[in-house]
């Protein structure tokens, strides 16, 4: 039996309806921004998998750096111990992230990331007899993960449709438009002394669409937030790591959160490994006499020393100038494709920031569930090209590794599969 075969007898796929399931594509070897297929076909990894490769497949140094790693020290207990990998990862991301982050905390993924610091942020209040203070401030059209808190506090979609009556209250705004921003304003003065936490994607919503939003709002809003002792809570766990053109995405903005959420390019995207970092306001809450102020949370994984060793080398591709450099050509060029895009009949909302360009196709219904992305996806592959639509929306986010021919080849199959539509 073939391994697409073999898949089919015992293999449950994320996001995948099973029923009628195409055949999964086999891949056998990942190099650069190129996954290579049993069959032959190889194919550009446009969407870096899912938005987590920086610096291409299977890259020697970060595997050369993981190797010697679990020669040394592949796991130890994180509670009344410590490792180098750990440690300076901390002392290397403390520095260069937005805000003034005090403390990282570990955990293994994005949902996690987020459902840290969520909890985090209601306990900040509870430890301070503030037990009032609990309900979460969100944005309509979010995601911030697939756990009970991450859902709770992301849009109420299709993902989370079977659910919702489980899901715990959350206020819900729109992302920021001088139409709206006054609105949410108000709701956030009158419900403010109740609002443990804002959490928010920074200017781009991903699984929701690729939407982005306007900083200068973004600002206005976050001021007003706090202004009413919110604690803010960004999201970086897509936006972090260069793929809005800045090293964070909140470096975009002038007001900075209290806690930030990473994972995805966080190990270049090589290992599961999440980041939940605070600031000491946030920090000093926990540091009592009181066991009962304790943070009760942890994971089995947290810091995984071989995960903290590949972000560590990740980190020392990414200060490169030379990645600099790549991740500036990248959003140069996709600025300058935006403008041919906008010639394209079909298509709608043409949008950009530094690596990351999307635009809907105009057919059939928005969303998740329009079929069309199944036929794009489709198309591009049989061109040697991997990407992924939300739906209608189709996007790219390119691994910082990916050639200027390998770049070129994306756009022209892009162009070559809206030529098909009107045609
Ligand atoms: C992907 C994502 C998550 C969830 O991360 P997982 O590692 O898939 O659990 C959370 N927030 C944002 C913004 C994401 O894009």
């Amino acid at each position: 039996m073939n391994l697409a075969a073999r898949d089919q007898q015992v293999i449950w796929h994320p996001f995948t309806q099973q029923k009628n399931m195409p055949n999964p594509v086999p891949i056998i070897k990942g190099a650069g921004t190129v996954l290579y297929a049993e069959n032959g076909s190889s194919y550009i990894d446009a969407i870096s998998s899912w938005w987590v490769t920086l610096h291409g497949h299977a890259h020697p140094y970060i595997a050369e750096k993981i190797y010697q790693q679990a020669l040394t020290l592949e796991q130890v207990i994180f509670a009344g111990f410590t490792h180098e990998p750990a440690v300076r990862l901390a002392e290397r991301l403390l520095p260069i992230l937005p805000g003034n982050m005090s403390r990282i905390f570990y955990s293994d993924n994005g949902s996690t990331s987020t459902e840290v610091a969520l909890k985090m942020a209601v306990q900040y209040w509870w430890n301070q007899g503030q037990q009032q203070r609990k309900k979460i401030l969100a944005f309509r059209n979010a995601y911030h993960g697939d756990t009970f808190g991450a859902m709770s506090v992301s849009d109420r979609s299709v993902f989370t449709l079977a659910f919702h009556d489980l899901l715990f209250e959350v206020i819900f705004i729109d992302t920021p438009t001088p139409e709206n921003i006054s609105n949410s304003q108000e709701i956030i003065r009158e419900y403010g002394a109740e609002i443990a936490a804002f959490i928010y994607e920074p200017l781009v919503q991903g699984a929701g669409g690729m939407k982005m939003y306007a900083p200068n709002l973004m600002n206005e809003l976050l001021r007003t937030v706090k202004q009413s002792g919110i604690i803010c809570i960004a999201d970086e766990v897509m936006t972090g790591f260069g793929r809005t053109g800045r090293l964070f995405a909140c470096q975009h903005l002038t007001e900075q959160p209290d806690i930030i959420c990473l994972s995805k390019g966080l190990t270049g995207g090589t290992m599961a490994l999440g980041v939940t970092a605070c600031n000491s306001r946030i920090y000093e809450a926990f540091v009592q006499d009181d066991k009962y102020k304790t943070f009760f949370h942890g994971h089995s994984f947290t810091a995984n020393p071989l995960a903290c060793t590949a972000a560590l080398a990740s980190l020392d591709l990414l200060e490169k100038e030379s990645c600099r450099e790549k991740i500036n050509w990248i959003s140069h060029s996709n600025e300058e494709f935006a403008v041919t895009l906008n010639t394209y009949p079909p298509i709608k909302d043409v949008r950009q920031l530094g690596t990351l360009l999307a635009f809907e196709i105009v057919q059939g219904k928005d969303g998740y569930l329009n079929s069309i992305s199944a036929v794009i996806t489709q198309k591009a592959m049989e061109q040697g090209v991997y990407i992924r639509p939300l739906g209608n929306t189709v996007y790219i986010m390119p691994p910082y590794c990916i050639t200027e021919t390998e770049l070129e080849k994306v756009y022209s199959v892009l162009l070559s599969i809206l030529a098909g539509i009107t045609g």
